[in-house]
């Protein structure tokens, strides 16, 4: 998804600034498209909040409305000549960054020639623009945004999508461990699972997924139904998922033990030790690029597979920071983020859960 900054005076085009915004959110997700600069902390270099809050945008949109050129300040002086004002700043940093900076015209506007800019936008009326007619705001609209999109750079996290037979020989891979695993007489868990007339829980989703998200273990729902998180952590799974604009049909849910524990207990080492090549070959059939741990549990038991220097990390100071990892397959990453259920007991947490998520969305 590409990140868009929409640069705007607001006495000159706040109007049109704020259908273009309801334009681009269908298309892209509202997080990534971000027009105002709105706190900067007491204390801080604003030039630098400012540039560093163009330098995380792909794509920058310079909105020029009739008055663009032409607001003043209190003082009698054209705004554009200020040094310090915020639509000077952020336009001559997106142009010094090298960002695609794409000039919108509205309200009839022109585009300013060279002599009527400071110097340090000159380089702008070289950019070729794109108007946005109130005509035909929705057609003008879709051109801005197939000009985007066709910009967007490519994301380097992202996986690009296997061949249907390398898919499907994925889907039989995964489908053979399953059978594997209803077989497994020797788990521990064995007993249990046919005592309790339940199922294993091998994982479900996309067998070519980049993403790939390891919980704990499956509960009750779980074992009788035969498929991960779903119950109520897995409603919270759904809407976190939903909110980045995936369904769990995108991922690969499993979890460190394919079988429900007798008692809600932390898993056993042999229980752990009985599971794990199965995760390992799953891992190695779908080969994501990202291994998002939920929980605790998880995330220990991958960083401890993966004798990552992290093993002694606490979660509480870990999640939602992704870490380098390297398989058989390629170099990896591993999101720790806290198991869905911890919403269940404090709805607080739910936004911390949410920016947490986000991060997933490099690998889209
Ligand atoms: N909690 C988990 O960790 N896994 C599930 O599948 C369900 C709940």
């Amino acid at each position: 998804m590409p990140r868009i900054f929409i640069n705007y005076r607001r006495l000159d085009s706040e109007g049109y600034v704020g259908r273009l915004f309801d334009h681009l959110t269908r298309h892209f997700d509202a997080s990534d498209v971000f027009m105002d600069v709105d706190s900067i902390p007491p204390g801080a270099d604003f030039l630098k909040v400012l540039e560093d809050a163009v330098a995380t945008c792909d794509i920058f949109i310079a909105v020029i409305g009739p008055q663009w050129l032409t607001i003043n300040d209190e003082a009698g002086n054209r705004r554009l000549d200020n040094w310090n004002d915020f639509v000077r700043i952020e336009i001559a940093s997106a142009l010094e960054q090298g960002k695609m900076v794409i000039p919108v015209l509205v309200g009839r506007a022109r585009m300013p020639s060279p002599s009527e800019l400071p110097e340090v936008l000159a380089a702008l009326s070289r950019r070729n623009a794109i108007e946005l007619s109130h005509q035909r705001f929705g057609y003008d609209a879709d051109k801005l945004i197939s000009s985007i999109k066709s910009y967007a750079p490519a994301n380097p996290h992202s996986k690009p999508r296997s061949e249907p037979a390398v898919v499907q020989q994925k889907a039989e891979a995964l489908k053979a461990l399953r059978l594997e695993l209803v077989g497994a007489t020797s788990s521990p868990l064995y007993e249990f699972r046919v005592n309790s007339r339940a199922f294993p829980v091998i994982g479900e989703g996309n067998p070519d997924a980049n993403i790939l998200m390891i919980g704990e273990a499956p509960g009750r729902n779980e074992a009788e139904t035969g498929r991960p998180f779903c119950g109520p952590s897995g409603e919270i799974l759904d809407e976190m998922l939903k909110g980045i604009a995936l369904k769990r049909e995108d991922v690969w849910l499993t979890n460190v033990l394919l079988d429900r524990p007798p008692e809600k207990r932390d898993p056993l080492p042999e229980e752990i030790a009985f599971y794990e090549p199965f995760l390992d070959r799953m891992i190695d059939v779908i080969q994501p690029s990202v291994i998002a741990t939920l929980g605790r549990f998880a995330m220990e038991y991958i960083f401890k597979r993966l004798d990552l220097p992290e093993k002694r990390s606490k979660i509480s100071s870990i999640h939602g920071k992704l870490v380098k990892a390297q398989l058989a397959y390629g170099e990896i990453h591993v999101l720790p983020l806290f198991h869905p259920a911890v919403v269940l007991y404090s709805a607080s947490q739910k936004e911390t859960l949410r920016r947490d998520f986000d991060k997933l969305k490099l690998f889209i």
